[in-house]
């Protein structure tokens, strides 16, 4: 695999206010002809150091990418030094100019003597036209090793490179088809899951996988590398199925769904309906089912009843219910989804009730404490959990936890 780095140049990249998105977008783009980012680098409007940053990169790395730094003013040096660091001149380009000169003469001004410094190029670098601005890119083939020279603006340097440099390196890249998916898993920490799996995806090599945890679900990243696409694809395609093997229903998206998205399509497919009662999550549960398109065919109503008069009026929870147990218990979850149900007239109901914090929480009933209640034809269930974090994580995780106890009773009964 060829390796990549790229060096985003700027001084403005280094203060918060601005981001180096560039970064990001081409390292997408290399993935998918199979070269590898093995480093990022920002770097100020700085001669000597970014000369010494493109001199290394040039060493190390099969092809180094620099955006930034091509404008026509003092601070913008990417063009001479990316030259030096390459131990090469600058050629002056007579009909660089005079493009330069047309440009401004539609613009109906008068081009200023500072331009005249993008109308130098590396010697022995391709030329990248840029339709998009002033500045012209430049790649240079330095035995086998890449120099590419891109704009800044997002909207000069993602065109240039798609058109003039993608093409280019995807025929050195050799024939490398790069396919990546996303599976995502429910009800496991990650040590535990990488324990679990760790030793399934070893025996695949031309597999790249990553393990990440995000708020409220593990994401397992699989990137597959093969001669072509169906073979990149039938690989990737075996070890998933491997994987599912040993999770079953934790793994709950094998394309990179989301809760809301999966959930929906069951409920899509199987003709029912849900209504949600939400009390501590205050709405984010029907807020992600409804972030759905579509979502209208299952979802019918979500009731947020945050008080015990609310829960009482609007989802006939009885009062003796509330009096002996509270408003945070497995009692009053169940009394929620079953009032909710019989309201709404749905297949099925989920409530939440809990304790977000950080205030409220006492000894019996700790900040995260959190109820889901479950109701379908069959009668109201509930689940009972301690969901670690802050006032944030413990409202997103009881909205997943409660999607995601839903997914797999409906699993159950298939
Ligand atoms: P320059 O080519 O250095 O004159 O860059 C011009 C503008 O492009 C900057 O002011 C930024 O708005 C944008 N830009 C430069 N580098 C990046 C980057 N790495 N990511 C996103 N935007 C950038
Ligand atoms: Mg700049």
């Amino acid at each position: 695999m060829l390796s990549a780095e790229i060096i985003a140049v700027g001084s403005e990249l280094l203060t918060p206010e601005r981001t180096d998105t560039n970064s990001l977008w081409l390292t997408e783009k290399l993935m998918d002809i199979g070269v590898e980012v093995k480093l990022k680098t920002i770097v100020g409007d700085d001669e000597a150091r970014l000369e010494e940053t493109i001199r290394d990169a040039l060493k190390r790395s099969d092809i180094v990418i620099t955006t930034g730094g091509l404008g026509p003013t003092e601070d913008d040096v990417t063009r001479t030094v990316s030259a030096r660091a390459a131990g090469r001149e600058v050629v002056y380009h007579e009909e660089l100019e005079a493009h330069l000169r047309e440009r401004f003469r539609l613009w109906g001004r008068e081009m200023p003597e500072t331009n005249k410094r993008q109308a130098y190029v590396i010697e022995g670098a391709e030329i990248l036209p840029n339709p998009n601005g002033s500045a012209v890119g430049m790649l240079l083939n330095d035995g086998g090793k890449f120099l590419v020279v891109l704009p800044g603006p997002p909207r000069e340097m993602q065109p240039m490179f798609e058109d003039h440099v993608l093409g280019e390196l995807k025929a050195v890249s050799g024939k490398i088809s790069v396919v990546r998916r996303v599976l995502r898993v429910s009800g496991y920490g990650e040590s535990a899951l990488d324990e679990l799996i760790s030793p399934i995806y070893k025996s695949y090599p031309s597999i790249q996988t990553s393990i990440l945890f995000n708020r409220s679900e593990i994401e397992v990243h699989l990137s597959s590398s093969a001669g072509t696409d169906s073979e990149s694809a039938a690989i990737i395609e075996e070890l998933v199925g491997k994987l599912v093997g040993v999770l079953g229903p934790a793994m709950f998206a094998k394309n990179g769904e989301t809760m809301e998205e999966v959930v929906g399509k069951l409920l899509k497919d199987r003709n029912e309906t849900l209504s949600v009662a939400e009390s501590c999550t205050g709405g984010l549960i029907a807020m992600r089912l409804t972030d759905v398109s579509g979502s209208s065919s299952y979802l019918m109503e979500g009731v947020v009843a945050y008080s015990n008069d609310a829960k009482k009026r609007t989802l006939d929870v009885p009062d003796e219910t509330l009096a002996s147990h509270g408003a945070v218990s497995s009692q009053t979850a169940e009394a929620m989804a079953d009032g909710m149900r019989r309201r709404a007239g749905t297949d099925y109901a989920i409530s939440v009730t809990g304790i977000a914090g950080p205030d409220g929480g006492t000894d019996e009933k700790p900040v995260g404490t959190v109820y889901i209640g479950y109701a379908d034809a069959d009668g109201t269930r509930f689940l009972h959990m301690t969901i670690p974090g802050d006032r944030y994580l413990i409202r997103w995780r009881s909205s997943q936890a409660a999607l995601d106890y839903l997914r797999r009773r409906i699993l159950k009964k298939q």
